[in-house]
């Protein structure tokens, strides 16, 4: 990850920018949110329906507790104000994958008010992007769009838990939105409430952009973009639509309320549908549901089953271990590494010697074999050692390298692979000098040159001797005899 500090904004300093977002999040519940059929995701075409979540007519939704539960964990997390007593209500709107013609989710009482995410501004300053709302609804079913005129209407999504998730527009650039987005999708995983996968649609996000000029008081025509699946495909569209504003703008045009989407293959958006004649979804109480009432000890249970939160984890491990804030954000960007590094800091004392081979080594192992940080064999325990070795002296960086990849590959200890290899560092004084004294006696001819002048050389006599302890010399101490033995 680069540190981006330049948007398209820094080309017309005349114009400012609005972001707002609203995300959708799939909730992780095993079943869905007003029926018992199993939430799961890539199952074949409706099989995991009933008469509830197919909307037939009597059939009565009964709300699933977990939902609720984590609704409250997302309010908590994000510092939001819980409804005590919240509503369902009736959205309107009739579309094939919405058998009932109407979605259940909820209206002015929503759960979750008022909340917040701290993020970082483009300059590395401190933000808080304030959420509007969040709110419990059911997701549609889907709708596959063949040739000919056939369409395929697959209701196993319908009735999945989701959780809307709306903020001010309080971003001013793509830097911030995807800053945003990241913190959100980070807080969710460390709730454990969704896989938060996007390329599955369990995190969806649709961006409002909208241009201004620098210092006007009314924001400029809104346009919503939806459908991205990727953080890098946001960050790109929303570049590309400012820019596309700013040029409308500047030719005197009029942008046109619309929903857009990005056509990644060239690099553009595109025009979905517009918002001229916005709907009315006529929203109205849900009577088959009852409020959902949250009383004081449910509200304490919940608090107590918040896990440490990811600004908050790097916060501590920046004053705990003396890890830089960028690193500590990287560290903790996803849980499992989080735990990963705090196991195998405490068991060698050295927080940013592994922090340095986490972000370095085995994030870059991973990327280059494209896995996962549960797919490798490598341990805490083993990482920790690891360092331990090294740093007392036992193994050189060379050789610590080394052990990292095998480790990696086959779970073995340190001392098993310095074992098995005799890779134990040589750091006798005597037994380097030896070796040193050799060298120099098997090359006169670059001794006297380097004596002459020549003190390019020196690096071809450090990689002699490290060859004689087949690059298990103590290199420091093999420097300093080196210079000895020269002058
Ligand atoms: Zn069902």
């Amino acid at each position: 990850m680069s540190h981006e500090n330049t948007t398209v904004l820094d080309r017309y300093p005349a114009y400012e920018a609005v972001i707002g977002i609203e995300v959708h999040v799939q909730l992780k519940t095993a079943t869905k949110i007003f029926c018992s059929c199993p939430n799961q995701f890539g199952c074949d075409p409706n099989t995991n329906i009933c008469p509830v979540c197919t909307g037939q007519p009597g059939a009565l939704p009964v709300l699933n507790k977990k939902v609720i539960e984590y609704a409250m964990l997302a309010g908590l997390a994000t510092e939001s104000d819980i409804t005590r007593s919240n509503t369902f209500a009736r959205k309107h709107y009739m579309y094939p994958d919405l058998p009932k013609n109407y979605q259940i989710t909820q209206g002015d009482l929503a759960i979750c008010m008022n909340g917040s995410i701290p993020i970082k501004t483009i300059d590395g300053q401190d933000k808080n992007v304030r959420l509007i709302r969040m709110h419990m609804e059911e997701d549609a079913g889907k709708n596959t769009h063949g040739t000919g005129g056939i369409s395929w209407v697959d209701l196993n999504r319908a009735g999945t838990p989701l959780l809307e998730i709306v903020t001010h527009p309080d971003m001013a650039n793509s830097v911030e939105a995807k800053n945003y987005l990241t913190r959100l999708h980070t807080i969710i995983r460390y709730l454990g409430i969704s896989e938060a996968n996007m390329d599955e649609g369990s995190f969806r996000a649709d961006i409002n952009i909208s241009v201004m000029p620098k210092g006007s008081k009314t924001y400029g025509t809104r346009v919503e973009l939806k459908n991205i699946n990727s953080f890098r495909f946001i960050v790109n569209a929303i570049e590309y639509e400012i820019e596309r504003h700013i040029q409308c703008l500047e030719r005197g045009e009029k942008i046109s309320q619309e929903t857009r989407q990005w056509d990644q293959k060239n690099q553009k958006t595109t025009f979905m549908r517009s918002k001229e004649d916005a709907q009315d979804y006529r929203y109205f109480t849900e009577p088959d549901l009852p409020p959902v009432l949250i009383d004081d000890d449910w509200l304490t249970a919940m608090k107590e089953r918040l896990p440490e939160l990811p600004h908050h984890k790097t916060a501590r491990f920046q004053t705990t271990y003396g890890i830089p804030a960028y690193d500590a954000d990287l560290l903790t960007e996803e849980l499992d590494r989080a735990v990963f590094f705090e196991e195998a800091a405490k068991i060698c004392g050295n927080g940013r010697g592994v922090c340095n081979w986490i972000l370095r080594d085995v994030l870059g192992y991973l990327k280059e074999h494209k896995q996962e940080l549960h797919e490798i064999k490598l341990t805490p325990q083993g990482l920790g050692d690891l360092v331990k070795a090294l740093d007392s002296g036992l193994i050189n960086s060379k050789v610590a390298q080394d052990i990292f990849v095998e480790m990696v590959q086959t779970g073995k200890s340190v001392a098993t692979i310095v074992d098995e290899k005799d890779l134990k560092q040589i750091g006798s004084t005597e037994e380097l000098e030896a070796i040193v004294l050799a060298v120099l006696a098997a090359n006169p001819d670059n001794v006297a040159k380097y004596k002459a002048g020549n003190e390019r050389l020196f690096p071809y006599f450090i990689g002699q001797a490290m060859k004689e302890t087949k690059g298990k010399g103590n290199p420091v101490i093999l420097q300093e005899l080196l210079k000895k033995h020269l002058s």
